[in-house]
């Protein structure tokens, strides 16, 4: 047996930077492919970033259990993580991780209280709104719905076990799996 980790954070703090350099420098991590109603966007590929479901699939999953937590994220597109694989893993010894909203992370909390819940800060809040804006992948409405999101989520930092202040994404990446008793390739 062994422990699910939780990463969330605000939006555009940089989970999905972080994350990926986990993927690429620390194979032993194993990271849960959610569900998601969003449309993929250029580059990404089902069942490797998400997997894309229709409303009416995502319904069916709720329905069947499937799901160790989902929540309608920006107002906008649901996101849900598949219990079984999630499960699979922490049986299996594994070193399962998480990169959800901070619905979603309370919901795990709920179900799983023994998970470790770590949460990605921002330097300072100027620089998070740099972020955002600085990705340009979203429009102006958009951005300023993702502030607002973002602003009630920096607010839940108290309760998590413990904080990552993302000044640099490898550092930010190291710190991660170090936490997670995941060991440095060498
Ligand atoms: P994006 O659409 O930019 O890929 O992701 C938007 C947000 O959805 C991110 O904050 C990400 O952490 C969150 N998210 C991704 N997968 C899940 C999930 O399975 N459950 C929850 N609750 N949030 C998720």
């Amino acid at each position: 047996m062994s422990r699910l980790t939780v990463l969330a954070g605000p939006t555009a703090v940089g989970k999905g930077t972080v994350s990926a350099r986990v993927r690429e420098a620390f194979p032993d991590v194993w990271f849960s492919v959610s569900a998601t109603t969003r449309a993929p966007r250029p580059g990404e590929v089902d069942g490797v970033h998400y997997r894309f479901v229709s409303d009416e699939q995502f319904d069916r999953m709720i329905a069947e259990g499937e799901l160790l937590e989902y929540a309608v994220v920006h107002g906008r597109n649901r996101y849900g993580t598949p219990r079984g694989p999630v499960d699979e893993q922490i049986a299996a010894g594994g070193s399962p991780l998480l990169e959800i909203d901070l619905q979603g992370a309370r919901q795990v909390r709920e179900a799983m209280p023994d998970a470790l819940f770590v949460f990605l800060a921002p330097p300072t809040w100027d620089e998070l709104v740099r972020r955002l804006v600085g990705r340009g992948t979203e429009s102006t409405v958009e951005q300023q719905r993702r502030l607002a999101t973002a602003e009630q989520e920096l607010a839940a930092e108290a309760e998590f076990d413990v904080t990552i202040v993302n000044h640099d994404v490898h550092r930010a990446a190291e710190e991660l799996v170090d936490l997670m008793g995941v060991s440095r390739p060498a």
